[in-house]
């Protein structure tokens, strides 16, 4: 049987990483799993599980948001900006 390369923990075959100390078996596989984590938390399923995750939810919560905003582009904050006057507009000449 294989052993961890990091701490000698006798290795699963089916497992891409120690279940003793965490490191992956191999190069690529770690660059892949970094790859699907770093996927992961762009997609909004990401953002949520880390969300409900959190302990503190409030806080995670705005910090996505500021994570969000600060990945926008201008065009895509001016793009808001828009729709957002739109809304308002046809609300106040709704009212
Ligand atoms: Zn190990």
């Amino acid at each position: 049987m294989n052993k961890c390369s990091v701490c000698g923990h006798p290795r699963n075959d089916q497992a891409m990483k120690c279940p003793e100390c965490g490191s992956f078996y191999s190069k690529i596989t770690e660059i892949i799993a970094e790859q699907e984590a770093l996927e992961e938390m762009q997609t909004l399923r990401g953002r949520c599980k880390r969300i409900l995750t959190s302990n503190e939810v409030k806080q995670a919560l705005l910090e996505e948001l500021k994570l969000i905003w600060a990945g926008l582009t201008k065009t895509g904050a001016f793009a808001l900006f828009v729709i957002f006057v739109f809304v308002f507009a046809l609300i106040v000449s709704v009212l």
